[in-house]
């Protein structure tokens, strides 16, 4: 019938492969993917959030002392892409974790994605995590009018803590409404 994917088991990481091993957790989500068609099953929340926490690891070029960014992305195959932020002196041509996770996955021909995580490397709070900028929630619609999947955004905290949003209702009143 199709191919079944065990969520999580396989992430492709930026310098590296990584086999991260999950159950799902009760609160999960999931996909299956039948050549075009995708259909609900389990996303493994708790494992794509560990792989963004590890990507923190990965950031590049870092001011001391700056703020650590990274994300996870998992693919309509299965497979998890992640980076850290990729810092400029500039700032304002820093790549930010969700930008880099998402142009990785492209880079392996994987550009379709059903979840991304953000995360930071903050000190945990109760009920505060890092939510994807303005700029990277206009690359996650964008991604999602393309797929036309309605992407999961994975709020984390650096104790693995999240909360998840469909990107839709992130973006009330996007830009464009349809794909040309
Ligand atoms: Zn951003």
């Amino acid at each position: 019938m199709g191919q079944d994917w065990a969520p999580g088991a396989t992430v492709a990481r930026l310098h590296g492969m990584q086999e991260v091993a999950g159950s799902n957790p009760a609160e999960s989500t999931s996909y299956c993917v039948f050549g075009w068609f995708w259909m609900k099953k389990e996303i493994n929340y708790k494992a794509l959030v560990n792989s963004a926490i590890k990507a923190l690891g990965d950031a590049y070029g870092v001011e001391k002392g700056g703020r650590i960014y990274a994300s996870a992305v998992l693919s309509t195959t299965g497979k998890i892409y992640t980076a850290g932020a990729y810092w400029s002196y500039t700032a304002s041509l820093t790549l930010h974790g969700e930008q880099a996770a998402l142009a990785h996955a492209a880079a392996h021909g994987d550009g379709d994605i059903l979840a991304i995580v953000s995360v930071c490397d903050d000190k945990p709070r109760d009920g505060v995590f890092a939510h994807p900028c303005g700029i990277c929630k206009q690359l996650i619609w964008e991604n999602s009018l393309r797929s036309g999947i309605s992407v999961k955004v994975v709020m984390a905290n650096s104790s693995g803590k999240y909360i998840v949003k469909e990107i839709k209702d992130l973006v009330p009143y996007p830009w464009p409404t349809s794909k040309k």
